[in-house]
């Protein structure tokens, strides 16, 4: 196919939108790729529904190999079965809740567990039919909190989901063994550098969970992985391991001191080092911090208040701290908090009032039985020294909200963490049970008796790999589509005003086409300097200019990459295109 510049729906702009800060979101609105209707709302152009389009091929492609047939539901989705799993709640504010006009609640779907799992019961009643995979690319609906970046976190996305039937546990691992290995070659064809790093499986419940993340320097997700082993996760799976509980029996007395002008940790440690006498140097790690939050569960109205102990030389990290209290919403406590409840002395808070005050006290993992801490003493200006876990105080359980740090101890034992920075572009995970069970969805066994089904649910995030591709393929002068993804294989530039140039272009054009090359043809009346910049800027990976030396018998191929240029002989052009595309 030939696709004519001069009359296709395109127009290229100069400038960077106001609103884009990343460099795909800047490029693809640049390029003409898509338009923004509405916070998190965009619309395709020709050219990024081609290449949004060849993504869905790939995808489709390497879910058709395991086997997985496409389905299709509807987006618009009746109230009644995320009540019954108890997600229309859980879901939160994420989620679109729209009523008909008889008044009765639907929603536009996030993610659709809960269809496919009643599908698979409607239509399968036999342990022979099983197992299963289905899956569909479809748009998806997330009212999210921050949509961000253009189309790389949209409130309106298309997702490909695919979802497991199995009768066991090690159907189930197969199953999403058999996922692992079709999105590894989903991302590497379409030319993604990434890692696969364990993940929590926050909203949707269930057990063992991987994401794959993109490697980007501007991504919202940050990753860690250890120097000498294979661990690699999510900063927000990252367990922290506990360190042997200690004899209490050994431990000084619990003392309070009085401690002015110490409301940091900094400062503290300074005033305990400098000003006391208790015969050893204190460090932040020391020192037990105790941050107040206040959570509420989905679809109740009342706020619980909590409190978070963690070591302190680290700060809490809101993502890890808000991945464990899922579904529960975080907020800050605000003035009015303390004010309703003045056993909280700002910056002195301590373990015993909110022990004493019923409030939930959550630590840090490294908070084992027999440790002795620096923390508040409830009290303006004070601190108790020699706090000791299990003996002066009794936390209601751990939380991961402490941030990990470059330096820290890989989880498996082996090395020590690095981080780095990452966008998702794929989640696989073994939900098990959770929704089989809430509908009750069974096969009957050789045996004649029910055989409960367990499920696995595997996502791409197929519009937001777009943005990733540009994110990871462009340079300062505009996108480089990987060949897979390309909107087109060639663009030829018809660089010259001269009647028998734009002959030969079309020429070359025509036969590229015949031998099956996608050809964008700039036929437009432009100067080749506009020219240039839109095929610099649009991306097509090869980049074949007709110009004044088609008089002489030569065309000049561009390699969109390397800005490598290569005169070749016109009528070697079509073999030498068709080889260099096909390769
Ligand atoms: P994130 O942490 O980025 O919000 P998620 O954990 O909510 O992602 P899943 O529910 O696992 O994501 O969805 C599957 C895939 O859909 C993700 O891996 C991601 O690539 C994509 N995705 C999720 N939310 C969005 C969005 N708002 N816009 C575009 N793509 C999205
Ligand atoms: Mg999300």
């Amino acid at each position: 196919m030939i696709t004519r510049m001069s009359s296709l729906f395109l127009r290229t702009l100069r400038e960077d939108p106001a609103d884009a800060e990343v460099p795909s979101h800047k490029l693809l609105v640049r390029a003409g790729y898509v338009r923004r209707v509405a916070p998190g709302g965009y619309s395709w152009l020709p050219l990024g529904l081609r290449v949004l389009r060849r993504i869905e091929d790939v995808v489709r492609e390497e879910m058709d190999a395991i086997g997985a047939q496409e389905i299709q539901f509807p987006a618009l989705l009746p109230r009644e079965p995320y009540e019954k799993t108890g997600r229309w709640t859980e879901y939160g504010d994420a989620l679109f809740r729209v009523k008909d006009r008889k008044g009765a609640d639907y929603l536009l779907g996030p993610t659709h567990e809960e269809l496919f799992a009643l599908t698979v019961k409607g239509e399968y009643s036999s342990y022979k039919d099983y197992p299963v995979v289905l899956y569909q690319i479809q748009t998806k609906y997330r009212d999210e909190a921050r949509p961000r970046a253009g189309i790389l976190r949209g409130r309106e996305f298309v997702m490909k989901d695919s979802y497991s039937f199995d009768l066991d546990d090690d159907g189930l691992s197969r199953s999403y063994q058999l996922h692992r290995d079709a999105y590894i070659k989903i991302f590497d064809r379409l030319g993604l550098e990434y890692v696969i790093v364990a993940a929590t499986s926050g909203a949707m419940g269930g057990s063992a969970s991987e994401e794959f993340l993109a490697v980007a320097p501007t991504g919202e997700d940050t990753y860690v992985r250890s120097t000498e082993s294979g661990y690699a996760a999510n900063v927000e799976a990252v367990t922290t391991p506990a360190p042997p509980a200690q004899s209490i029996e050994d431990k000084p007395e619990a003392q309070v001191h009085y401690t002015p002008g110490t409301p940091t940790i900094a400062t503290l440690v300074d005033y305990l080092n400098d000003k006391t006498d208790l015969g050893r140097t204190f460090t932040a790690a020391d020192t037990l911090k105790n941050v107040m939050v206040k959570i509420r569960r989905p679809g109740q109205k009342d706020w619980e208040i909590l409190g978070i102990g963690v070591p302190g030389d680290r700060e809490v990290d809101t993502k890890r701290m808000e991945a464990s209290l899922e579904p529960a919403e975080v907020a800050l406590l605000e003035e009015s908090d303390f004010a309703a409840n003045p056993f909280l002395v700002k910056g002195y808070i301590g373990p015993k009032s909110l022990q004493d005050n019923g409030i939930r006290y959550l630590v840090d993992p490294r908070v084992v039985t027999g440790t002795a801490w620096v923390t508040g003493a409830d009290k303006a200006d004070h601190h108790v020294v020699d706090l000791v876990a299990g003996r002066d105080f009794t936390p209601d359980g751990t939380i991961e909200a402490a941030e990990v740090r470059e330096g820290d101890a890989s989880p498996d034992g082996k090395g020590s963490l690095v981080a780095a920075r990452g966008i998702e572009i794929g989640h696989i995970f073994q939900l098990g049970r959770k929704y089989t069970d809430a509908f009750e969805v069974d096969a009957l066994g050789a045996d004649s008796k029910p055989i409960r089904i367990t499920m696995g649910s595997y996502g791409v995030g197929v519009s937001r790999l777009v943005a990733v591709i540009a994110e990871q393929h462009h340079d300062e002068l505009g996108l480089v589509w990987p060949r897979a993804v390309a909107p087109a294989d060639v663009h030829v530039v018809i660089a010259g005003k001269d009647e028998t140039v734009a002959a030969g272009a079309e020429k070359l054009a025509g036969e590229l086409d015949a031998a099956g090359v996608r050809v964008l043809l700039d036929d437009r009346k432009a100067t080749p300097g506009v020219k240039f910049a839109d095929a610099e800027l649009i991306g097509v990976p090869t980049i074949l200019v007709v110009g004044r030396g088609l008089a002489k018998g030569v065309v000049e191929v561009k390699d969109r990459l390397s800005g490598d240029r290569q005169e070749i002989p016109v009528d070697d052009a079509v073999a030498h295109l068709v080889k260099l595309v096909r390769s």
